[in-house]
């Protein structure tokens, strides 16, 4: 077995007992660590769902779907990776059974394989490996989660491929991590779970290196003993994953195991000692908070922690880099159509986030009046900015039954609504096609815009700023998105006219941002800042919109005092 040093080293991350033990999360705070090592580090995701991508799932079913820089609509565990650590995941780096059929059945189509009987071992799982390696090109170290749990069909052909790597790469070239579950059952840990798991495991040809336990209390030393003797893993390589306060402080609750020193034994990396700080200031500021605000989120999908990860984690960063605690709440917007605002009265800041359909428009429109009126900050991303367009418009600019094309087809005023629907009029080149076909239509990833001088996000942005356009002098940045309907030109002059600021807009001219430059703290924007946030620096946007809400809770505060 030769190893070529300009290969990646792989560690492949299973997980057995029971779904949603944290793979993802487990899988990329090792990765921060082996990055804080001063390694080059990447995530791979592969899911066994038959979906090419996570495009066209129900955020209820699935959770958020999660877009990378060059447009991926991918699952949420990307967003985990990007949030420890610093290489930006790619299109490559989320692997889905959908994918690899689809390009197998791509090459028999087109006779690649010659006649041959095609089969999913070695055709499907050669081409997992090529995806994989692909993924891997010019990282030092490649963490690869395979989703699902072992025993399931659907990931077979998967653990076949990380098998066969082992025997294609070594030893020292491949590492295998398995998460399982150590219960506690009536006082006592069990371990049995565990066994059972490995077993199944190693009926495949996969003998775990590591294993990660998730408990609740500490594995003592006999339940450790007895896992590595039933499972052939080093005693040293049982590594207790204790559920922790915060996520971000699993990074150095595996350091302090000695996680990262194991990998680097086997794997044979050189001896450095992780760079650890920025992460102690983050467990630090997040575990001695100074003050508190509540953040109303005005959404749809009411499993909101999975439904709009990257915006929870988004606020829970803002808190770090305020010293604050955000208690975020849950509103469900349905719900005040017909409670109306009452249920707002005691948020210090509204949050209005992106979302599909009719369904709940009504109630963040209502979120959306009541903040513009209040003077509460508000944040609208995507949908939440379509909305406050459109209450502006209903309300403000007299434009009495405004709506988006989206939520009615035959509005009066279709202030939102598909570019082609609009653009048509006034005879310009369209760039974008009118949704046909779900999937795969919409404007996707990361896009460049421009922000207006003088204004908020215009000093907002200014550290992230990219440049400044030749042509107009606004300042350059770049954020993901991800949708379909564009605010409508035509009613530009109109709103603008009755005090809605457009500081923010494509090369092409479409709404980016809208501000209120008269209100305290009132920004919306069409793309996702949520997906660049992350634990050590946050983002600018929610740092400042969290900042404003504080101001409002000290406002607020004072009001009552006085009165
Ligand atoms: N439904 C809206 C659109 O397609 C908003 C999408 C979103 O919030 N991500 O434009």
């Amino acid at each position: 077995m030769t190893q070529n040093p300009d290969m990646a080293k792989y560690i492949f991350v299973t997980g057995g007992v029971v779904s949603a033990l944290g793979k993802g999360i487990a899988a990329a705070s090792l990765g921060s660590v082996l990055e804080a090592r001063g390694l080059q580090v990447t995530l791979i995701k592969l899911d066994p769902y038959i979906n090419i991508d996570s495009g066209t799932m129900s955020p209820l079913q699935h959770g958020e779907v999660f877009v990378t820089e060059d447009g991926a609509e991918t699952d949420l565990d990307l967003g985990h990776y990007e949030r420890y650590v610093s290489t930006p995941m790619r299109r490559q780096n989320s692997i889905t059974t959908g994918q690899i059929y689809q390009r197998v059945l791509q090459k028999e189509r087109r006779g690649d394989y010659l006649g041959n009987t095609v089969q999913v071992i070695p055709h499907v799982t050669d081409e997992i490996k090529a995806s994989i390696e692909s993924a891997a090109k010019g990282a030092e170290i490649a963490l690869v989660e395979i989703g699902g749990t072992v025993g399931d069909i659907e990931s077979l052909p998967f653990l076949e491929a990380i098998r066969q790597m082992r025997m294609d790469l070594g030893y020292r070239q491949t590492l295998f991590l398995h998460l399982t579950l150590v219960p506690e059952v009536s006082g006592e840990l069990k371990t049995k779970p565990t066994q059972h798991s490995v077993k199944e495991l190693r009926t495949i040809g996969i003998q775990p290196d590591i294993l990660l336990c998730r408990t609740a209390a500490p594995l003592p030393e006999t339940a450790r003993r007895k896992i590595a003797l039933f499972t052939n893993v080093n005693e040293k390589a049982v590594i207790t994953g204790r559920d922790v306060d915060t996520i971000y402080s699993l990074p150095e609750q595996y350091v302090a195991q000695g996680t990262d020193q194991l990998v680097a034994e086997q794997l044979e990396l050189p001896p450095e000692h992780p760079k650890m700080q920025v992460w102690e200031q983050v467990t630090e500021a997040w575990r001695a908070p100074e003050g508190e605000v509540r953040v109303a989120l005005v959404g749809k999908y009411a499993n909101m922690n999975e439904s709009y990860k990257s915006l929870v984690e988004a606020m829970i960063h803002a808190g770090i880099h305020n010293r604050c605690r955000v208690q975020l709440e849950y509103v469900d917007a349905v719900s005040l159509e017909t409670g109306g605002a009452a249920a707002l009265e005691t948020a210090d800041a509204i949050l209005v986030p992106g979302g599909f359909d009719a369904r709940g428009v009504e109630g963040m429109l209502i979120a959306a009046r009541f903040a513009r009126e209040t003077g509460r900050p508000y944040l609208g991303i995507c949908l939440g900015m379509q909305v406050a367009v459109i209450e502006y418009a209903r309300h403000v600019a007299g434009l009495h039954n405004a709506n988006s094309s989206e939520f009615d087809a035959g509005t009066q005023h279709p202030v939102v609504a598909l570019v082609t629907e609009w653009r048509e009029t006034d005879g310009r080149t369209e760039q974008r096609d009118a949704a046909s076909d779900l999937g795969g239509t919409m404007r996707l990833g990361a896009q460049e815009i421009e922000l207006k001088p003088g204004s908020r996000s215009h000093a907002l942005y200014a550290e992230r700023m990219s440049g400044t356009s030749k042509t107009s002098g606004w300042g350059l940045i770049h954020e993901r998105h991800r949708h379909r309907y564009e605010v409508n030109n035509h009613y530009r002059e109109r709103l603008e006219a009755k005090g809605l600021a457009v500081t923010g807009r494509s090369p092409d001219d479409l709404v980016e941002v809208i501000e209120l430059p008269d209100h305290r703290w009132f920004v919306a924007c069409q793309f996702h800042p949520e997906f660049t946030s992350n634990p050590r620096v946050g983002h600018c946007l929610f740092n400042d919109y969290v900042r404003a809400a504080l101001d409002y809770h000290q406002h607020l505060d004072i009001n009552h005092a006085a009165a």
